[in-house]
């Protein structure tokens, strides 16, 4: 059976994964909240990325601030173009983006079977350049509101999606500020900072992780498209004509890290961008079938030199780097990966999430690779007597110094396995009758469900090993 998002949200807020953010005041549209096993999730996400991309000899970390001076983003081109077409139906006075309510007409034609139809429709869109045209191909295809089943339109407009605030105690247009839509302008800025202090040689990377704030028209789907999420960005500078070369090499390095973390590859799709930025020289999404459909999780670009230009002109600072060897000066180009922590996260949970039949019974079970797992080992004694709690209680002590670890004293063991398998650990050890006389413990598998015995002091070996590196 179809896996449905709705069981999905059910799992992660009884689990303690995803709570709706202010829940007790009805909640706050676009934000939520990650629980205790949640952000043990997230935390390993953006932990792996940042292991493998800024532990290497090529690429620097940076932590940028979230309020930036407001030049930025004009120089960005965020304050005269970051924004989605909307319209809004007049009965039911619900709001919509303009071209996501045409993608759901092509998504009804295809379903029906009317693939010419859908395809030209798709062209259109693709084609459609300004609100006018969007509003156009809504009348022309009688597109009704899913609400209220109206064609009762109003125009369609376009909305920025920067949240404004104000810097110090006045309201006044000059104290504007954005709460940053995005992380990669932090480290265009710091160009120059990062080059000099590290002493980097082209090609190198920035790399960054931290939220970002889109006030989304529409936020559905969970944690897909959320108005406070966070990113994961690294802008690899290059010299021009290299450019080709290093976005293959990051279309391969980053389809890798979703394949190396133990991502189901039939869900996963590479799609080039039908449209270009007019800055773009190429870009191509990676994406994850979702329980509502395919959307994008990770976007990498060619960014040619448009961000380096667009500050240095701006701001009047050269942002450019020499080559000692060719004596050469020049603006770098360019590749960005950018990747969403929060879509990940959902789109891992996803992935793991299966029911299976054990001994006629379901176990629902999430099938996360080890090293995302929440807790890495549960340990559970099973006998409450003769020093046994004592020697589990040590031993939870010990690989918890290391590895997040759980204890559970409670209910048949069979209960106990099965409240794992639901949050993911992927080890479970009991304390047993043998453990005292030979000082083993059985170690039982999540996926195989298999048992095996180990020395206690060879646990963290074994864990360790399990989760690679
Ligand atoms: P979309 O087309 O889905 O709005 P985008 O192309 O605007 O996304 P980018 O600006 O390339 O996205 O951002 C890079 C990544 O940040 C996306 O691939 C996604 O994982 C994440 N992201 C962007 N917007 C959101 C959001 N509103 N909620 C959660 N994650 C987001």
């Amino acid at each position: 059976m179809a896996l449905s998002l709705d069981t999905i949200v059910s799992l992660a807020k009884r689990r303690g994964f995803i709570f709706q953010s202010s829940e007790i005041y009805g909640g706050l549209n676009g934000c939520w909240d990650y629980g205790p096993l949640g952000v043990e999730l997230l935390r390993n996400i953006k932990e792996s990325w940042w292991r493998e991309m800024t532990y290497r000899d090529d690429i620097e970390g940076l932590d940028a601030s979230i309020l930036m001076h407001p030049r930025v983003w004009e120089a960005s081109g965020h304050v005269q173009s970051f924004s989605d077409p909307m319209i809004d139906n007049k009965t039911s006075k619900v709001r919509h983006r303009a071209d996501h309510l045409i993608e759901g007409e092509i998504e009804k034609l295809r379903k029906k079977g009317r693939t010419d139809r859908a395809d030209e429709l798709q062209a259109k869109l693709d084609a459609a350049g300004d609100p006018a045209a969007l509003f156009q191909l809504i009348l022309d295809n009688e597109i009704k509101d899913p609400v209220s089943g109206t064609s009762d339109w109003t125009e369609v407009r376009q909305f920025n999606l920067m949240f404004k605030t104000h810097i110090g105690p006045l309201e006044e247009t000059a104290s504007v500020v954005y709460l940053r839509p995005e992380t990669a302008q932090g480290i265009f800025v710091n160009f120059n900072n990062v080059l000099q202090s590290s002493r980097q040689k082209i090609p190198f990377g920035i790399g960054q992780i931290g939220k970002s704030f889109r006030n989304e028209i529409n936020t559905k789907n969970f944690l897909f498209r959320t108005r406070e999420f966070e990113q994961m960005e690294m802008q690899f500078f290059v010299k021009p004509g290299e450019d080709e070369k290093w976005y293959e090499y990051w279309r391969e390095q980053r389809w890798n890290w979703f394949r190396d973390l133990g991502m189901t590859m039939e869900k996963l799709r590479m799609k080039p961008h039908a449209k270009l930025a007019h800055y773009a020289k190429a870009a191509v999404d990676i994406e994850y079938e979702f329980p509502f459909g395919w959307g994008e999780l990770e976007g990498i670009h060619n960014r040619s030199d448009f961000d380096l230009s667009r500050h240095t002109e701006y701001s009047g600072k050269k942002l450019e780097y020499y080559e000692e060897a060719t004596k050469e000066r020049f603006v770098p180009y360019v590749i960005e990966t950018a990747v969403g922590a929060s879509r990940s996260t959902m789109a891992f949970l996803t992935d793991a999430y299966r029911e299976e039949e054990v001994n006629g019974e379901t176990r629902t079970v999430l099938r996360f690779h080890p090293k995302l797992a929440p807790y890495k080992l549960a340990v559970l004694p099973l006998i409450n007597r003769d020093g046994m709690p004592e020697f589990a209680t040590k031993l939870y002590h010990d690989v918890q110094r290391k590895f997040k670890t759980f204890y559970d004293t409670s209910g048949a063991v069979g209960r106990r396995y099965r409240r794992q398998d639901e949050a993911g650990t992927p080890f479970c050890t009991t304390i047993d009758g043998q453990t005292l006389e030979d000082g083993t413990v059985t170690v039982r598998d999540r996926d195989s469900m298999e048992q095996i015995r180990i020395p206690a002091d060879g646990i963290m070996g074994y864990i360790q090993e399990k989760i690679g590196g």
